[in-house]
């Protein structure tokens, strides 16, 4: 079975009537979307700004519901599976986001902001919960110290690799990273990639990468899916996808 398998996924947003003799609008975010990532192999979606991407990004960490559809993780559909299911799931799978300033609660130690998806699986001895701290904070170059600061004492660059400590944490095997470099100067953006390749070689991590820049899911990701409208219009290997420009 697949790692993650997503079926005719369809996602409408109701939106505010404008007033009561209007009907309420309805917008099509997702129209049918299928896809597929085998264990250790990553998927780009690409797409201009509307087509769908961050929709798909929240269907699939089963951050809402969708209209209709599925999405499956080793075979288990989320929807199919009891709250308490679903939390134990979700160690299994990871998010990163855009804007490491926006998504770093900046009254945090690094230290809590780093164990916050270990902490919310259960109580863990605090000795062994800093000792795994130490250990992902490491894991993307930095130092066991920095666990005691705040996130305003890093850079842009460093933040990133903050949330992506956060996401390491619990050892996923899959880390849906929604723009993850676009806030970051190009300098920076080519040294959290390549940091996300490593870990991607050396843990058979998986990808989503959600990214508008072509150049970023290529150097990462197995298999591109092209968006429009709610839909995937192409799907293939980067290098078919460009030799065909
Ligand atoms: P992208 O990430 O590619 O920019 P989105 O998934 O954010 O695309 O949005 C797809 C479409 O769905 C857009 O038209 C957007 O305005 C709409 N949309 C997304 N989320 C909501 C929501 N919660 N309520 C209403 N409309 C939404
Ligand atoms: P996320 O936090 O996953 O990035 P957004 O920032 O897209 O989600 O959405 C923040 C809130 O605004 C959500 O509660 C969503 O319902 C709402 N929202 C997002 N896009 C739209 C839209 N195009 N129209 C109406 N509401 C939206």
């Amino acid at each position: 079975t697949p790692l993650l398998e997503v079926r005719d996924l369809v996602q409408r947003y109701t939106l505010p009537r404008e007033n009561l003799f209007k009907p309420a609008a309805q917008v099509h975010a997702l129209n049918g979307v299928t896809a597929q990532v085998s264990a250790g192999k990553s998927l780009g979606v690409v797409g201009e700004s509307g087509s769908g991407k961050s929709t798909f990004a929240r269907l699939v960490m089963a951050l809402e519901r969708p209209s209709s559809g599925s999405v499956s993780l080793m075979g288990r559909d989320l929807n199919q599976m009891r709250s308490d299911e679903l939390r134990r799931a979700r160690r299994d799978f990871q998010m990163v986001f855009q804007d490491p300033y926006g998504s770093l609660d900046p009254r945090q130690t690094i230290a809590r902001i780093v164990a916050e998806p270990l902490t919310a699986l259960g109580r863990i001895d605090r000795a062994a919960l800093r000792e795994r701290v130490a250990a992902v904070l490491r894991q993307v170059g930095l130092r066991d110290a920095d666990m005691d600061k705040f996130p305003h004492e890093f850079s842009g660059g460093q933040r990133q690799r903050i949330a992506i400590a956060r996401a390491l944490i619990t050892q996923p095997k899959l880390i849906v990273a929604d723009e993850p470099v676009s806030a970051l100067d190009v300098s920076v953006q080519a040294q959290v990639l390549n940091l996300m390749q490593d870990l991607q070689d050396q843990f058979g991590l998986s990808y989503i990468l959600i990214s508008h820049d072509l150049a970023v899911v290529d150097l990462l990701c197995d298999e591109i899916a092209v968006m429009y409208l709610g839909r995937i219009v192409e799907q293939g290997r980067p290098e078919d996808l460009f030799a065909r420009g």
